[in-house]
């Protein structure tokens, strides 16, 4: 593959298809594939998601620069099929360089680094601490090399941002040897989102810095971070995304005494309560109906108690970590909210505060109920004690630009 370019296609919209030395951005789970094609102005961007993979219903669902939608049957397709595929799909963009989001960078890594043999080697080792995760984002690296071994690849780890935490914060109050020698300690997640969202906040927000802000990434996954002067000095999850908050379908913080209870008394394995604790709890467990906050909502305001109560629930837990996280902070400059609930239920964030309701907050609700759907603005009444700002989340845009800096291409 070729290396820089401007690229001009056969494309309706002429003013858009100049797609400049862009960047593939990609986020392979488990079953599915992520992907992002960005400019190297981050104003253009072709996206598409392979879903399904393993399963006879494997496809890709593609949307073209022009905004068409493609879906593309890949019948049993694993991941290297599907990233055969999207290569192809993207081939003629000539991308310069692929950014790949690791969920686990362990305590190694504190920025995105380029590929080699001892990075791949530590993404698939890590699988110790992201079971779920790192195997998936080393078979998408590998599929990257066999079909393109000249692009260059980095990794952006969800960890890294947080390793600025001080050891106040990322230890557990453990024997010292299960830190020293097998490294349990707190690390966090959602980085690339805490970090793009603070730094907008302290772009857009007139105050003078250094800022201290609370960032809620509130989506199926949730967690809510501590920063101050753009690092991160505490954030809600830790060992594994399963710390802190309640989510989808993860119970967040739940005594850790529980697992050796259900084991007495239910006689259920390690593996079926971790199961349990992952997959079947959250906003999904307490409602018994659903892990999308829409659906409970709905239950909820038709007068479902199980609803009504996860959501209390929910909020309650959000607002209580918030208040807690606060005494991380040298100064409290305000609350930013992201993520598919923080960005669009302007409900949900009226009810997280008023449980800081000793705090001076004050919501302006005109502003509040102007921000979902993708706006980006600030919510606070003037005379209130901190800002309240909704920043919508770009994880793609933030993995491009560390790629791109992590290859000295900036
Ligand atoms: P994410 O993981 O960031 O895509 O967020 C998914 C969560 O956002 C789900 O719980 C959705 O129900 C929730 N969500 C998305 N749009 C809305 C909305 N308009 N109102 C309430 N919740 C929403």
């Amino acid at each position: 593959m070729s290396a820089s370019l401007t690229t001009t296609f056969d494309d309706k919209n002429t003013e858009t298809s100049n797609l400049i030395n862009p960047t593939l951005v990609l986020n392979c789970g488990s079953s599915s594939i992520k992907y992002a094609l960005i400019s190297e102005d981050n104003s253009i961007r072709i996206t598409g998601l392979a879903e399904n993979l393993g399963l006879d219903t494997a496809r890709i669902k593609h949307t073209t620069l022009n905004g068409d939608k493609l879906e593309i049957s890949i019948s049993g397709g694993r991941h290297q099929l599907a990233l055969q595929k999207i290569l192809e799909l993207l081939e003629q963009y000539h991308f310069i360089a692929v950014g790949h989001r690791v969920v686990h960078g362990g305590r190694e890594y504190s920025a995105a680094v380029r590929v080699d043999e001892h990075v791949l080697d530590e993404v698939k080792r890590l699988k110790i601490l992201a079971p779920l995760h790192n195997p998936a984002h080393a078979l998408g690296i590998e599929a990257v090399q066999a079909i393109y071994p000249d692009i260059p690849q980095v990794v952006v780890f969800d960890t890294a941002f947080h390793q600025t935490m001080p050891p106040v914060a990322f230890r557990y109050p453990l024997p010292k040897a299960l830190y020293e020698e097998h490294k349990i300690r707190r690390y966090g997640f959602h980085g690339t989102s805490h970090a793009y969202v603070s730094e907008r906040a302290s772009e857009i927000t007139e105050s003078k810095g250094p800022h201290g802000w609370l960032t809620a990434h509130l989506g199926n996954g949730c967690s809510a971070t501590a920063v101050y002067d753009g690092k991160s000095f505490d954030t809600s999850m830790g060992l594994t995304p399963l710390e802190g908050l309640m989510m989808g379908t993860r119970s967040g913080d739940v005594d850790p005494s529980l697992h050796i209870h259900l084991k007495r008394q239910l006689g259920m394995s390690l593996e079926e309560i971790d199961a349990m604790l992952n997959n079947e709890s959250g906003l999904l467990g307490v409602s018994g109906l659903s892990n999308d906050l829409r659906t409970v909502e709905q239950a909820a305001n038709e007068g479902h108690a199980d609803a009504k109560l996860a959501i209390e629930m929910f909020c309650y837990r959000v607002g209580k970590y918030l208040a807690s996280l606060s005494c991380a902070l040298p100064e409290f400059t305000g609350i930013v909210f992201t993520g598919g609930i923080g960005e669009n239920s302007v409900t949900t964030r009226t009810s997280i505060l008023e449980v800081m309701r000793h705090f001076g907050i004050k919501v302006d609700a005109d502003k509040n109920a102007s921000l979902f759907g993708g706006s980006e603005g600030s919510f606070h009444a003037d005379n209130s004690s901190i800002e309240l700002w909704v920043v919508p989340t770009d994880e793609e845009c933030r993995i491009a630009q560390e790629t791109r800096e992590a290859l000295g291409l900036l």
